[in-house]
């Protein structure tokens, strides 16, 4: 393995790598050891900072992937009682996704308070669909759709965005970005001293 990933941890705001658009995965030759080794890292940082997602970029890798935990409860099980099969509201482990196509549901826009590892006290509504499909590849190299509904349909999105340079901060409410402006301050002034 050529990256020392231990050495990967969280990325913060501002840093460029969280803006770049990041790169497909080369997977002509399978799924190389050196991502096998970056996603269990990942879910390794995603645990240890009690995250329910959390894509490359965030620890500093401008490459298309991202990994989701979105644990069963009471609540999700229920819910799924009510909707078509297939569609999940959890993962029940972590989940790699690997070159990742979201596509956000049409319809019903749900606004939900969220947060980011690499925008630490930083929360606010974001409005996206409530439902979404993924289409990826897994460690086996196979491709693989989910499609999900509630806080995993929004976490595929929050994912997704990473790998696209957006942020929950570009999503916000205007008053949202007012309430957390003395926070993005603070990581900006950091930013210089990490
Ligand atoms: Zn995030």
């Amino acid at each position: 393995v050529a990256i020392d990933v231990k050495s990967l941890g969280i990325v913060f705001y501002p840093a460029p790598v969280l803006r770049q658009r990041a790169a497909e995965i080369d997977l002509s030759r399978g799924v190389s050891d050196d991502v096998r080794a970056v996603a269990a890292r990942m879910i390794e940082v995603m645990r240890e900072e009690e995250g329910i997602g959390l894509a490359a970029p965030q620890i500093g890798l401008s490459w298309r992937m991202f990994v989701v935990d979105v644990p069963k409860n009471e609540e999700r099980v229920e819910r799924g009682a009510g909707l078509s099969p297939g569609v999940m509201l959890y993962t029940d482990g972590p989940v790699v996704y690997i070159n990742p196509k979201v596509t956000p549901a049409t319809g019903e826009i749900t606004p939900y308070d969220e947060g980011c590892l690499s925008l630490p006290k930083i929360t606010g509504h974001v409005r996206r669909p409530d439902a979404a499909t993924v289409t990826a590849y897994g460690l086996d190299g196979e491709q693989f759709t989910h499609s999900a509904a509630g806080l995993l349909a929004r976490c595929f999105q929050h994912e997704n965005d990473h790998l696209d340079g957006v942020l929950i901060i570009d999503k916000m409410s205007e008053i949202a970005r007012l309430k957390n402006r003395a926070a993005l301050r603070e990581l900006e002034k950091r930013a210089g001293v990490r």
